[in-house]
């Protein structure tokens, strides 16, 4: 039960990271999701070193008009973590 809880909590944080650290206007999360997300996070280390990475990327994308393109494997490897959180329970 506690697995099933936790793959899908994954799955519902793979999903939400991203908006979240984006704060996309488009559809930003509500206040108890972020509260949710941030719960999640401080208790998985798989989720939370995705949201490392998305943060990492942001902040590529960010200084990207100051300096040279943000580092393509990074990106690669957020857009992977993302996929793997969000299809490992549909398995
Ligand atoms: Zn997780």
């Amino acid at each position: 039960m506690s697995t099933l809880s936790t793959m899908w909590t994954c799955h519902w944080a793979g999903r939400r990271i991203q908006r979240y650290l984006d704060a996309d206007p488009a559809a930003p999360l509500t206040a108890q999701e972020a509260h949710r997300l941030h719960r999640h996070l401080a208790t998985c280390a798989k989720c939370a070193s995705a949201a490392e990475d998305f943060r990492g990327l942001r902040r590529a994308l960010a200084t990207w008009s100051q300096h040279r393109t943000p580092d393509p494997q990074l990106a690669a490897r957020v857009r992977d973590t993302a996929r793997q959180l969000i299809a490992e329970d549909a398995g």
